[in-house]
């Protein structure tokens, strides 16, 4: 497995393989790696000559300096991961290397950036835009991989994709749970032994929603969940039943005809999120 810190090498070694007609297969992190990115590389492996990964804590992307400093950063680790998986290339730059050639663009992320986490994290969603965008400039994956565990940021991708007419087929790969139902994340590394094992009540309200989903009762799951991961001791940022496409109220909408559920919420000020298609 060969590492990168610098962009420019890693470009240079990548458009050799291209042009040998080799296929190139990237996915994204910020490192701390769990079996939920392994999935990634696992899927990305069936399909590609190349498996390109990248470990970057991207500082654009958070709105809480707290968060971004206490972020956790195991890249040893994850190295010695991602080369016994079958990973081909990382890169593992420091700031300056990936923003140091952009020039700004006007995002048009159709408003599903808007809602939800860019609600509550505002800038989050142009954050993500801007390195995923330069990130894919600099590797030229032929497919992109990225989790449904953030549901949200694969429809912003989505849109960046079709914004500048990209020539990337983007993958969504389901969340990879841990037996508890909990979503793995990094973030769960934060978490104490305790709120880890009620944090399992976050899927087991988003399951309610989807055993008991009707089209006239979407008001009172919300509610009824709301009432769940509260009474186990989380505070609730939203919880919230949305078309799967627009990501916002009306629900029930003629287009993609799918609904998601989708919700934020704090253990002490380790922020969780998840979701569940419900139909
Ligand atoms: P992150 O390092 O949190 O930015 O995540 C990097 C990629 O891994 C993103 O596309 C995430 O959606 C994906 N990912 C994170 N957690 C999971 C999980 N539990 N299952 C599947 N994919 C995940």
């Amino acid at each position: 497995m060969y590492v990168y810190k610098q962009s420019k090498a890693l470009s240079e070694s990548l458009e050799r393989l291209k042009k040998e007609g080799k296929t190139i297969g990237f996915f994204p992190t910020m490192g701390a790696l769990h079996k939920g990115h392994l999935s990634l590389l696992k899927e990305a492996r069936k399909l590609n000559d190349i498996v390109v990964s990248s470990i970057f804590v991207n500082p654009t992307q958070f709105n809480n300096s707290d968060d971004l400093i206490k972020y956790p950063r195991t890249l040893e680790q994850d190295l010695i991961l991602l080369e016994e998986h079958g990973c081909d290339f990382v890169y593992t730059p420091d700031e300056s290397d990936v923003y140091k050639d952009e020039k700004r663009l006007n995002f048009d992320l159709g408003g599903v950036d808007l809602v939800l986490e860019g609600a509550s994290r505002p800038g989050h969603f142009e954050g993500v835009a801007r390195v995923v965008k330069l990130l894919f400039d600099k590797v030229q994956p032929d497919s992109a991989y990225f989790g449904l565990k953030d549901y949200q940021q694969c429809q912003v991708i989505q849109k960046l994709v079709d914004q500048f007419a990209l020539n990337i087929e983007l993958h969504f790969v389901p969340t990879l749970r841990e037996d508890s139902g909990l979503a793995m994340s990094s973030r769960n590394l934060r978490l104490s032994e305790e709120q880890r094992a009620e944090a399992a009540i976050i899927y087991k309200a988003l399951l309610h929603c989807k055993e008991n989903f009707r089209e006239d009762n979407m008001a009172a799951l919300e509610k009824e969940a709301v009432e769940m991961i509260e009474m186990a001791g989380f505070n609730m940022d939203y919880f919230t039943i949305v078309d799967s496409k627009t990501l916002r109220k009306p629900a029930i909408n003629s287009e993609s005809g799918k609904q998601v559920a989708l919700t934020a919420v704090f253990a002490d000020n380790v922020r969780l999120i998840d979701n569940l298609i419900l139909n």
